[in-house]
């Protein structure tokens, strides 16, 4: 809306859901202390819906279809993965409590008994869920519990300051399969899920599941027997310029044809990374460190072994170009990486739409135009280069350069606001922003942009 240009800008406080123990599917199966990517032994997960789904308690609003909302959920993942699950009834209310071993039942629980409250003390308090997940040495899953937060409001219908419960079911499911966080702003597993409301909008994105997340689901289970394409893969590593390896990396996959992204993939120790079950096909490949709208320290595993990543000051690197390369059936393509040694200067940490500034990747709809922001450091007007300063790196997706304007935000950090145009054929999908500085210094905020399906458009602005 162009009669907001002159708003002034919200900080809209995205909350934070993450879970315990689950391996990054973004660490490409291992890391340095495990030899397996956590998975479920079997292609059949049973879980097991507690008697508290059919009478929810009053944190949900009264009408909601909570026990729909969640076969959905399980749907949508199981339709994107060689993965079925069946469905019992349990009287169980309350999560295996903490210690080592659970009672083998997957639980998914909305009840609000103390058990299932104490995960959600302190810092985790504004959390919308929860999946405490137990699995053996060798990385097999034994069993998954979800519990959804008994302190905070939930609806189906996208009610103001309330949590989507489709939204929250299909997040915990993603851990319960053992996917842990992405770096694509519009995925599923991103770490942090709006409530109802920013953007003055219904935070429904992560009810569909994005790319990456089927990417990183298939990774570890396979395509549907019947919906199986021969896919192919990218590998390569990615080193600083003094040639160390660069651990924590964002690396993504971009179609060329559509400028959507295609997935995502963090570096391991050892600076390498792999991106699978991608469509023959050309992409584009880029590098970010992860210290701009998604952080290392949300991706990390709670279990610690990243969590030297978040105070790393290696991290902070410029955003890397990579190349271009084709990706063919049944092959693996190589592609290495060099980082600059140019200082970062240029880092987008905040997108937004309607007068709000958020972490959370902004619903469009096709043949409209919306006015986008975007907050962070080097973003003055007069850094920013004068021809392509701002751009979407999709043909479906136009700037308006005369639209681009200074925002007055404060809190040192600098905001420009500026036209996008979606055209009327624009594919669904994730798209990244790329601005690029006088210098020549490039930066984006990947999949900060959700083009919404047709009959499932979002944003009616
Ligand atoms: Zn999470």
């Amino acid at each position: 809306m162009l009669s907001r240009l002159c708003t002034v800008l919200v900080l809209v406080t995205a909350m934070i859901s993450s879970a315990v123990p689950a391996r990054a599917y973004t660490l490409q199966f291992t890391d340095s202390s495990s030899k397996a990517q956590i998975k479920w032994p079997s292609h059949t997960i049973n879980v097991a819906f507690s008697s508290s789904l059919a009478a929810p308690p009053a944190n949900f609003k009264a009408g909601s279809d909570v026990v729909g909302a969640l076969r959905r959920a399980l749907a949508n993942w199981s339709e994107a993965a060689d993965i079925e699950f069946t469905e019992s009834w349990s009287k169980e209310q309350s999560i295996s409590a903490g210690g080592g071993s659970g009672d083998g039942i997957s639980l998914i629980t909305i009840a609000g008994t103390q058990d299932n409250a104490a995960p959600f003390i302190g810092a985790s308090s504004e959390m919308s869920g929860r999946t405490r997940v137990f699995f053996t040495r060798s990385g097999s899953i034994t069993e998954a519990d979800i519990v959804l937060n008994p302190y905070q409001q939930f609806s189906t219908d996208g009610t103001t300051g309330t949590y989507d419960l489709e939204a929250t079911f299909m997040h915990e499911i993603g851990h319960l399969l053992g996917l842990e966080h992405s770096s694509a702003v519009s995925a599923t597993m991103q770490p942090r899920q709006g409530k109802n409301g920013i953007y003055s909008l219904p935070a429904f994105t992560p009810r569909s599941l994005s790319e990456d997340d089927r990417a990183g689901v298939r990774s570890i289970y396979g395509m549907r027997p019947e919906s199986a394409k021969a896919r192919g893969a990218v590998t390569g590593a990615v080193s600083y310029h003094t040639g160390v390896p660069a651990f924590g990396a964002s690396v993504w996959a971009e179609e060329v044809s559509t400028g959507k992204v295609a997935a995502t993939s963090i570096t391991l120790t050892n600076g390498t990374y792999l991106i699978e079950n991608l469509l023959p096909g050309k992409y584009r490949l880029k590098v970010e460190s992860l210290d701009g709208l998604v952080l290392a320290a949300e991706i990390a595993s709670q279990r610690g072994v990243y969590a030297g990543l978040a105070t790393s000051t290696q991290m902070a690197f410029r955003t890397a170009e990579i190349g271009q390369v084709s990706v063919r059936a049944d092959r693996t393509v190589k592609l290495d990486a060099q980082l600059s040694d140019q200082p970062l200067q240029l880092n987008p940490t905040l997108i937004g739409f309607n007068g709000q500034l958020s972490t959370l990747s902004v619903p469009l709809a096709p043949s409209r135009v919306y006015t986008i922001y975007v907050g962070g450091d080097g973003l003055s007007l007069k850094n920013l280069a004068a021809e392509g300063g701002v751009s979407v790196t999709s043909p479906y997706l136009t700037v308006n350069p005369s639209s681009l304007a200074q925002q007055q935000f404060g809190a040192g950090i600098s905001v420009i606001s500026f036209d996008v145009a979606v055209s009327e054929n624009a594919p669904a999908g994730d798209y990244s922003l790329r601005l690029q500085s006088a210098s020549g210094e490039v930066a984006y905020i990947v999949g900060g942009l959700t083009v919404d399906a047709a009959g499932n458009v979002t944003n009616p602005w």
